[in-house]
C-alpha cells in the first residue's frame, strides 16, 4: 500500500465526524448556522415556552432556527425532522414525542454530521443522541411522593393513617415518566409497607398507572373509573400525579364526585410544571403542589450544547452516569426542580420572574 504524509483533507474531516458523538469535533464555519428545533406539542404550555426559550437562547448567540411541534403524533414528530435535515439545518434539539421512534432520524443526522440533543426527553436505543439537557427527574418524584408524606403527616407520626393513596404515571414512551414514578415510590413505599398507606383500586405497577401522551382526559377517565369501582365509601385522601395536566383531568372526576365539599375534602394532588391553571388551582385550594421546573435555564444549558458541539468543545455537564440510553450513557446537564404549593408560590413562581401577580389573579 502506498504511504502518504500528506492526509488527504476529506479523511480529516472524516475522523473529526466519527469523533464528532463527543461533540468534539469543529465543524468550520457555523456562525449564522440554522439549528432545527423539534418540539412534541403544542397542547401544553411548557412546550410552547421552551420552543420560544430555546430559540431565543440560540438565537442570542446568532443562529437561525426553526421550531417544529410534533402535535404528540411520533410519525409526525419523525418527518418534521426528516424535513429539518433537508432543509440543511446543522444541530438539532429534539424533545422526543416516542423516545423510541427515532432511532432511523437520528442516524440521519448523524449519516449529516448534524450533532443532536436530547431535550428533556432521552431518546433512546441509538448511539446518535450526543448530550441530553434535562432536570433531575428523579428529584422530581422524590418531591412529589416526599409531599404527600409530608402533607398526610406521615412522615413525624408513624402510627398515622392507613390513608388511600392512587397512582398515576405519565405517558410509557416518555423516558421521564420511570424516573419521576421511581423517585415518588422510592418515598412512598416505606408507607405502603407499613400499611400507612394504602392503594384501594389496587394498580400499583408502573404498567398499570401509566397515561398515554400524558393526556388529561385518559387520566379523567381512569379516576373515574378508579372512584366507582373502590370508592363507594371512604373518600381517596391523596393522588400521586406526574403533570399538570393529568392533574387537571383527575381533580374533574373528583369533582363529579362532589370532592371539595365539607364532607369530602380534596385529596392532596401533586402535578408537575406550573402552568398557569395550575397554579391558580392550587391558590384556589384543589390541586395542593406542583413542580415547577425554570425553562429558561434549560433553554441556556441546551443553546451552551448546541453551540460547543458546532465548535468542537466541550459542553456544561454535570451528570455522566444517570442516563443509559441502553446503547450508551448520554452526557447531561440535570438542572434542580422546585417543590411549588400555596405557601411558596410567591416567592418562587413570582419572585423568580415567571409569572406576574397579575397573570395569577
Ligand atoms: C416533562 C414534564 C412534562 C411531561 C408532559 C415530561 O417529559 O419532563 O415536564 O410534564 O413531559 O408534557
Amino acid at each position: 500500500m502506498k504511504t502518504s504524509h500528506v492526509v488527504p483533507a476529506a479523511f480529516i474531516a472524516l475522523a473529526l465526524s466519527a469523533c464528532g458523538q463527543g461533540g468534539d469535533s469543529d465543524r468550520g464555519d457555523v456562525k449564522g448556522a440554522t439549528i432545527g428545533i423539534a418540539m412534541p406539542t403544542k397542547s401544553s404550555e411548557r412546550w410552547i415556552a421552551d420552543g420560544a426559550n430555546v430559540k431565543k437562547e440560540l438565537e442570542a448567540k446568532g443562529y437561525k432556527t426553526k421550531v417544529v411541534f410534533g402535535e404528540d403524533d411520533p410519525d409526525q414528530q419523525v418527518s418534521q425532522i426528516e424535513n429539518l435535515i433537508t432543509q440543511g439545518v446543522k444541530a438539532l434539539v429534539i424533545a422526543a414525542i416516542d423516545n423510541k421512534s427515532l432511532n432511523n432520524v437520528v442516524q440521519q443526522a448523524a449519516d449529516a454530521d448534524i450533532p443532536v440533543i436530547a431535550y428533556d426527553r432521552l431518546i433512546l436505543g441509538t448511539k446518535n443522541v450526543d448530550y441530553y439537557a434535562s432536570f433531575d427527574n428523579e428529584k422530581v418524584g422524590e418531591l412529589q411522593g416526599g409531599y404527600i408524606a409530608k402533607k398526610l403527616g406521615l412522615e413525624d407520626d408513624s402510627k398515622k393513617g392507613p390513608f388511600n393513596i392512587e397512582l398515576f404515571a405519565g405517558s410509557n414512551d416518555d423516558n421521564n415518566t420511570r424516573y419521576f414514578f421511581k423517585g415518588a415510590m422510592k418515598i412512598l413505599q416505606p408507607y405502603f409497607d407499613k400499611k400507612q398507606l394504602v392503594v384501594r383500586s389496587g394498580q400499583t405497577e408502573l404498567n398499570r398507572v401509566t397515561t398515554l401522551r400524558w393526556d388529561g382526559a385518559t387520566a379523567q377517565k381512569r379516576m373515574e373509573d378508579i372512584l366507582t369501582s373502590s370508592y363507594k365509601q371512604g373518600k381517596v385522601d391523596a393522588v400521586l400525579s406526574p403533570y399538570d395536566g393529568i392533574s387537571i383531568g383527575i381533580i374533574s372526576a373528583l369533582r363529579s364526585d362532589a370532592y371539595g365539599s365539607k364532607t369530602k375534602p380534596w385529596p392532596v394532588i401533586t402535578g408537575q410544571d406550573a402552568e398557569l391553571a395550575s397554579v391558580k388551582s392550587i391558590i384556589s385550594g384543589e390541586q395542593t403542589q406542583t413542580v415547577y421546573k425554570d425553562l429558561r435555564k434549560l433553554a441556556k444549558v441546551t443553546a451552551g450544547m448546541v453551540d460547543s458541539a458546532l465548535k468542537g468543545k466541550k459542553p456544561l455537564i454535570n451528570d455522566t452516569k444517570s442516563y443509559d440510553n441502553r446503547v450508551k450513557v448520554v452526557p447531561a446537564y440535570l438542572l434542580q426542580p422546585v417543590s411549588v404549593d400555596k405557601s411558596n408560590y410567591k416567592e418562587v413562581l413570582v419572585g423568580g420572574g415567571w409569572y406576574s401577580e397579575d397573570e395569577l389573579k
